[in-house]
């Protein structure tokens, strides 16, 4: 089964592991499928790769003082290339049905927002996007009347199990977790974790950043305001369950008793295929889900003292206003400390912490109204968290030779 007229995609993120599997799904359907436009980060030769590979008409790296480079790399390929951050942009902005936006972190929302102003679909993997500016994502998705498909593999699955009802109407969503690299350990051992264990994942294949936010378990605290705004519900309504075997991925619980979920294997490939096709189905390879062989499914609830940083999201997100983007911002630079090794694992929770706990005394965690406003946010708190990282030690801070 393919689609029934061909759709034309931009992929920001192309590079990466999303990018990747998204560009695998558009190679198992090349009728279905054209690329317009890639954009990507900072590797060259891999975003020429997937250009020319895709066959892309357009190709833009962030990186500004690559532009020979990569025009070097697509010399006689037709792609025209492009560089700078404007260039991403102009790439969000290509004609196209749909843009996948799987650029890692907030160096998202700039590009990803103004492909929905323009009134494109867009399939989001970027969580942080939300994190960082959900009010004003969904105020334009509301006011311009533009679909947003849920990419993450557990939003796909809620907006699976609702099966067209209105996630208003309904008492919880469930999303699950693997529970990371570290979910059987002891505090101590969790507290003595190194870069190499941290990066480890025993289930999911992915980047670097979000692989240390399921260590940490940030990653569910990051998904459930994602699917706070997602789904428009309170955070009341909203649940996580540890899941070591990745094979539920959400659950909906209605208001007479009934819970159904969505289950596949543990391949973002099934929720990209079911974004891209949507309202259609697409035949992929993908392993397909035999429950007789798996024959146990188990879930356990999260444990926040173990996994502190899934309880700061949880309080940043009922907290509401500005504090999803404080939490955002302070958990980037709290992750790329931790992977340069300049702080241990269990500090990057105590900085989101602390910047969280800063930035409510300061009172200046509002809810940014625009964009442009939280990214403001973003940027007084990545400052903020870099000179906390600077000037004292975090309590109970584990130093790093
Ligand atoms: P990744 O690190 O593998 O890829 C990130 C991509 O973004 C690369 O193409 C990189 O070149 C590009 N990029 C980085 N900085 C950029 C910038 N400033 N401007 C333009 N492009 C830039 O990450 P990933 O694992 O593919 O994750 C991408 C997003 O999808 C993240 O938000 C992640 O949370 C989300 N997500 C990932 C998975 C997964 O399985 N990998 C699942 C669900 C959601
Ligand atoms: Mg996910």
């Amino acid at each position: 089964m393919a689609v029934t007229a061909q759709r034309r995609l931009v992929l920001l993120g192309a590079t990466g592991s999303i990018g990747r599997s998204t560009l695998d799904i558009v190679e198992q359907a090349p009728d279905a499928f054209a690329v317009e436009a890639v954009a990507g980060g900072y590797d060259v030769a891999a975003l020429a790769e997937v250009a020319i590979r895709s066959g892309a008409r357009f190709a833009a790296i962030r990186d500004e003082s690559r532009y020979g480079d990569l025009k070097a790399a697509l010399a006689g390929s037709g792609v025209e290339a492009a560089a700078g951050a404007k260039s991403i942009v102009e790439a969000a902005l290509r004609p196209a049905d749909i843009v996948v936006g799987a650029i890692s972190g907030a160096a998202g929302v700039e590009p990803t927002y103004a492909a929905l102003a323009e009134g494109r679909t867009v399939a989001l993997a970027n969580k942080e996007c939300l994190v960082c500016a959900g009010a004003p994502f969904m105020r334009t998705v509301a006011e311009r009347n533009v679909t947003l498909l849920p990419l993450d593999s557990e939003h796909d699955a809620l907006w699976q199990a609702l099966g067209g009802a209105d996630a208003k109407t309904v008492e919880k969503l469930i999303i699950t977790a693997s529970g990371g690299p570290f979910r059987t350990w002891t505090r101590a051992q969790i507290e003595a974790a190194t870069r190499e264990q941290a990066l480890r994942h025993p289930n999911w294949s992915m980047g670097r950043k979000i692989t240390i936010d399921s260590a940490t378990m940030m990653n569910k605290g990051l998904e459930l305001i994602e699917a706070r705004h997602l789904f428009g519900v309170a955070p009341d309504k909203l649940d996580v369950l540890v899941h070591p075997q990745s094979i539920v991925h959400g659950l909906v619980a209605f208001a007479d008793g009934s819970v159904t979920a969505s289950l596949y294997v543990p391949d973002m490939r099934v929720p990209i295929a079911h974004c891209l096709a949507w309202p259609e189905r697409l035949q992929t390879n993908a392993r397909r889900l035999d429950l007789g062989e798996i024959a146990t499914l188990t879930f356990e609830r999260p444990d926040l003292g173990r996994f502190p940083a899934l309880g700061v999201a949880m309080d940043a997100m009922r907290q509401g206003g500005g504090m999803p983007t404080v939490l955002n911002a302070a958990n980037e630079i709290a992750v790329e400390a931790f992977l340069d090794g300049r702080i241990g694992f269990s500090d990057i929770a105590r900085l989101v912490g602390q910047a969280c706990e800063e930035a409510l005394r300061a009172n200046d965690a509002r809810e940014p109204a625009t964009v442009e406003e939280a990214l403001a946010v973003d940027h007084i708190v990545r400052e903020r968290s870099r000179t906390i990282l600077a000037s004292k030690p975090l309590s109970g801070m584990v130093t790093v030779q």
